[in-house]
């Protein structure tokens, strides 16, 4: 292999020849079929876009079970040590092994790479059914925090011994009078950093600047949660004050507004309680969303919801310090599906989409986001879109053909 043919980051940008190396990790259960289908479209965009001068060299790595069968790991240090020497790579749904003992890989991948925005575009496709009425009304841009909170993985189990141990601790030196029996608690910790905070809202702030978004929304907990949600929100605003020059929207408001080139971009926050309705309610006002860990997480399934499900919402998980970058699918590995050829591509060809739009190759990225609105134009759909709308479903190596057509 080629080591020109690797993605580097200098100087905070990402240099790319014009036949990267980029690993891939086919995922299990539908894994392969949507896999199959996103290659397809992917390399005919990029055929289409640049007429052969570039092409993705892609590098199939092992996680999951396929890991698993050939080596007796889910996830092979081989995998861990490509995806950090070639930066950029692509990821299909995994399993996550039953039982405890078992951490989620995809969590095990961030963690690792420290991915700490967990990035999830949310925008409406014509003719992709949808439970709510204006669905066009959404276009949001999800900035998760992917490091912290209560998905760090601090938990002890109720009964054992250093659960109890720490029980004490927090009864006798730390004051705590609320928990009375100690053999039914279990406890999880929440870690909540300024630097890893920051770095998520710095990140959503030059994202929204960047492609000249109207907003940036921290949504928070902090009503109830002081320190680790109401910092959260603190963070935000003054990250915007003292790193963008954000000034007070109007005397004694806590909102603020960046003055960019192109126009202003205002910082407000929301309890998340009340996010959820408003998305329903007022999508239009929403923009780039910042959110915690565990808000993030469920904010992203809700809002891909109101705008077809998980089978069509990309994700992207990004270290923009070191340029460590992985494009996923959203949903799971649909088990029941799993080889039939019957799965929506949708999620991964979006992601595989964003991974384009992040390596500069934007004419093949349009050309995608073309053939895949064009294909729902037509009710050229997988069938889990064509039972809500009633019409003829297509497979997904039928449906990849449909858009590739299309762009
Ligand atoms: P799931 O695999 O996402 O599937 C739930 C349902 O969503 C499916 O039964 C199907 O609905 C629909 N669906 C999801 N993706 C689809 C696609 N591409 N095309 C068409 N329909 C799709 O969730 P799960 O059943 O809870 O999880 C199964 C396994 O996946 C578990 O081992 C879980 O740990 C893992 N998982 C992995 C990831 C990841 O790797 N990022 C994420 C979530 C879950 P219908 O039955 O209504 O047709």
């Amino acid at each position: 292999m080629n080591n020109e043919n690797i993605l580097k980051q200098e100087g905070g940008r990402l240099i790319v020849s014009d036949t990267p190396v980029i690993p891939f990790i086919e995922g299990d259960g539908i894994g392969p079929d949507v896999w199959r289908g996103t290659a397809q479209i992917i390399n005919s965009a990029v055929e289409k876009a640049y007429g052969g001068k570039k092409k993705i060299q892609w590098k199939e790595v092992l996680a999951g079970e396929k890991a698993f069968n050939k080596t007796g790991d889910y996830l092979p240090q081989e995998t861990l040590d490509i995806l950090n020497s070639h930066l950029v790579g692509l990821k299909g749904p995994l399993t996550t092994p039953v039982g405890e003992g078992f951490r989620s890989l995809n969590v095990a991948l961030r963690q690792t790479l420290e991915l700490y925005a967990c990035i999830r575009p949310v925008q409406y496709f014509t003719n992709v059914p949808s439970p709510v009425k204006n669905p066009e009304d959404i276009d949001m841009v999800i900035f998760r925090e992917n490091l912290e909170d209560v998905y760090s993985g601090i938990e002890f189990k109720y009964g054992e011994d250093k659960t109890k141990e720490l029980l004490n601790f927090l009864k006798n030196t730390m004051g705590v009078t609320k928990i009375k029996d100690f053999n039914d608690v279990s406890i999880g910790i929440k870690p909540t950093s300024e630097s890893k905070s920051k770095q998520l809202l710095r990140a959503a702030i030059e994202y929204a600047l960047k492609h000249k978004r109207k907003s940036v929304t921290i949504i928070h907990k902090g009503n109830i949660m002081k320190f680790t949600e109401g910092s959260f929100r603190k963070w935000g605003y003054e990250v915007a004050e003292k790193e963008f020059g954000a000034v007070e929207t109007e005397p004694g408001s806590t909102w603020k507004v960046i003055k960019a080139k192109h126009g202003e971009v205002v910082i407000k926050d929301v309890i998340a309680d009340n996010f959820f309705q408003q998305a329903l309610i007022r999508p239009k006002d929403y923009d780039v969303i910042a959110a915690m860990n565990l808000n993030g997480d469920y904010i992203s399934d809700a809002l891909a919801a109101q705008v077809g499900g998980i089978g069509i919402a990309p994700g992207a998980n990004i270290n923009y310090k070191t340029g460590h970058a992985v494009f996923e699918a959203t949903h799971g590995t649909a088990p029941k599906y799993a080889g039939k050829n019957l799965a929506n591509p949708s999620s991964l060809t979006l992601s595989a989409k964003l991974l384009l739009d992040h390596i500069g190759w934007t004419e093949a990225a349009n050309l995608v986001l073309k053939g895949l609105s064009k294909a729902f134009e037509d009710m050229q759909v997988t069938t889990d879109f064509a039972r809500e709308i009633g019409c003829k479903a297509l497979s997904t190596d039928e449906f990849a053909k449909a858009v590739v057509e299309r762009m």
